[in-house]
């Protein structure tokens, strides 16, 4: 037993943190993550932030963003999205982060189904930019503690109610974390495919306990696949050759080195032609050229991209790449509301494995950030605003369940991806 917090976050991805800083230091945080807290997918975003450049902008980014999600998104929370983008904004440069700015103001790109340049960045390294810099600022309070290399295995439960989390350490020993209430900021699940942009440890475990424990999902046969990561043979992550490559003027030719697609179609659209074209060419690529950008705008704007690409043994000012779609993003998750309140009493969900319908059906490209500091705030001020000790201690639990990491992690796997499977043959009969 590990004794008593107010409030256990799980998870130390943008959402995890931004939540932990929106909690008044009268309360202590304890937050724990999986690995180590800078391998989070947070980390990796390399496109950007959308915001709200002004009122004029309003009607378009919300009409993107329904598009990109075929009208399947609650337009509240795009709404609320939307809305609230400026004052994170605001949080964020106030909390230290830095965007491109050009004599002094800010920068705005554009990346696929976007109808207008509304996205903020920090080379191409703006998940590092956002992340480091929140991290830094919970460091620096004394009411936040997390701890490294600490798994969550399961949620203590009691009619409904959350009582606080099961985890496993590195070596094996099993922890009780008892609390008033529990966040899941645990990110998205791509550790579950064989080939993803995501790290490999993000493996949507919140969602087999969520199975377990009873606890309201929605859509989650919603998995986004990213049309463009670069092509290898090795096994392991994909690496992200990102949206706002294209939106800069990169171009995809088939095998014939002729174009084919409107680059700038939403993803999973893209995602279709791209998988098309490769049939047709017999590959299991399709080519990238960023070569009309010229290779100071290249190494300038897409530093991170030119590395990597180096490393691999491709320089990106002078020759293509091969690209070839991978999986990205959860747009389902663990159903919440507005406040980011899950179906069960004192526990929230935000971030990527949450769903509250903001994305549809499809994420419109750089809305994942956003969407993840948005909510993550709401449900802070909400914790705060009703804050409720939790009397109920009695749930007892068999720790013989969770001797066998191992058998749990297969276990969860099969859990998640048969409800993957069963939710899509549902949607099958509902939508026929
Ligand atoms: C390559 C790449 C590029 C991207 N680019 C962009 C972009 O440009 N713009 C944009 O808006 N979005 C982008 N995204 C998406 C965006 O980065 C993520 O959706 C978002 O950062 C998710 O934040 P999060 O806090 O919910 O999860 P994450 O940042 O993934 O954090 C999850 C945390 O949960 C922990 N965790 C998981 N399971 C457990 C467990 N069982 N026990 C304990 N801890 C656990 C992990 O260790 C980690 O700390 C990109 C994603 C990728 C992969």
């Amino acid at each position: 037993m590990n004794g008593k917090t107010d409030i256990m976050v799980v998870g130390t991805g943008a959402a995890g943190l931004f939540y932990a800083l929106n909690i008044p230091e009268d309360k202590k945080v304890l937050m724990i993550t999986k690995t180590t807290v800078d391998e989070s997918d947070s980390y990796l975003a390399q496109g950007g932030i959308c915001v709200l450049r002004d009122q004029d902008d309003y009607d378009s980014f919300f009409e993107d963003t329904l598009k990109a999600g075929h009208y399947e998104n609650d337009r509240a929370s795009v709404d609320v999205m939307i809305r609230t983008s400026p004052e994170i904004i605001s949080d964020l440069v106030e909390l230290g982060v830095e965007f491109e700015k050009k004599n002094g103001k800010l920068v705005y790109t554009r990346e696929g189904a976007h109808s207008r340049a509304r996205i903020l960045y920090h080379e191409d390294l703006t998940g590092k930019e956002i992340t480091s810099k929140l991290l830094a600022q919970v460091k620096k309070r004394p009411n936040i503690t997390i701890i490294e290399n600490m798994t969550m295995v399961d949620l203590i439960c009691q009619d409904n109610r959350c009582l606080g989390v099961v985890a496993n350490d590195r070596a094996g020993a099993i922890h009780l974390y008892r609390s008033d209430y529990v966040v899941l900021a645990t990110g998205g699940l791509g550790g579950l495919f064989h080939s993803s942009t995501n790290l490999a440890h993000l493996t949507g475990d919140a969602i087999a306990i969520a199975l377990k424990r009873q606890i309201e999902l929605e859509n989650i046969s919603y998995i986004q696949i990213h049309p463009t990561t670069l092509y290898s043979q090795k096994p392991g992550r994909r690496f992200l050759i990102s949206e706002s490559v294209r939106g800069e003027g990169a171009v995809l030719y088939n095998r014939k080195m002729q174009r084919f697609v409107d680059e700038l179609l939403p993803r999973d659209l893209l995602t279709k032609a791209i998988h098309e074209q490769m049939e047709q060419d017999e590959s299991d690529f399709v080519w990238l050229s960023m070569q009309d950008m010229g290779s100071d705008v290249i190494t300038h704007r897409f530093p991170n991209i030119f590395k990597h690409c180096l490393e691999e043994g491709y320089d990106i000012t002078r020759e293509c790449i091969p690209v070839t779609p991978a999986q990205h993003y959860f747009m389902g998750g663990i159903k919440v509301d507005l406040d980011s309140r899950t179906s069960m009493a004192q526990l929230y969900a935000i971030g990527e494995i949450s769903c509250n319908r903001v994305h549809g059906a499809n994420r419109l490209a750089s809305n994942s950030l956003l969407e993840s500091l948005v909510f993550a705030k709401r449900a802070a001020k909400d914790t705060h605003d009703h804050y409720e000790i939790n009397e109920v201690h009695q749930a007892t639990l068999d720790l013989n369940d969770y001797r066998d990491l191992e058998k749990l992690r297969r276990d969860y796997k099969t859990i998640i991806l048969d409800e993957i499977e069963r939710s899509k043959v549902i949607e099958r009969i509902d939508k026929a």
